[in-house]
């Protein structure tokens, strides 16, 4: 059984991989197989920081939230996100910036964005290709 000090350590070892670019905390739509990761941040993400302003609550606060594990399994963080580990099979998602195809689609399900778009995340991660 783990003692409290192990399983704090490894919490800390695990949070400490974010580098807090608070990419993955912007709303995603799938269209297909591609994930597109928008300009549309979560309520509760402090976009002048890229800090989670209910990070102790956040599951509860946020049905859509999930843990980096979660968000790995579903191909939601993207690809140069050190939780990823430079998989090489991993489906990294694409950020609406460099997809303005997905504009129109993105403005039908996020209409504040034709009157208000937010700011991206920074820094912004480099660009990656799909696998
Ligand atoms: S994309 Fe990765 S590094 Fe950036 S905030 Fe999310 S978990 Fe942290
Ligand atoms: S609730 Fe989740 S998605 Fe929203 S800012 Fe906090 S960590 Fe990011």
């Amino acid at each position: 059984m783990p003692d409290d000090d192990a399983e704090k350590r490894r919490f800390e070892a695990s949070e400490a991989l974010c580098r807090r670019c608070g990419v993955c905390c912007h709303h995603k739509v799938r269209f297909g197989d591609v994930v597109v990761i928008t300009d549309v941040p979560c309520e509760f993400l402090d976009t002048a920081t890229n800090l989670c302003a209910v990070y102790p609550e956040r599951f509860r606060r946020q049905p859509l939230c999930s843990t980096a594990e979660s968000s790995v399994a579903a191909g939601a963080l993207p690809g140069d996100c050190p939780y990823v580990g430079g998989k090489s099979d991993y489906p990294a998602p694409v950020l609406l910036a460099d997809h303005p195809e997905y504009e129109q689609a993105v403005n039908a399900i996020f209409p504040e964005r034709l009157g208000h778009a937010p700011k991206p995340a920074k820094p912004r991660p480099a660009r990656r290709s799909r696998p």
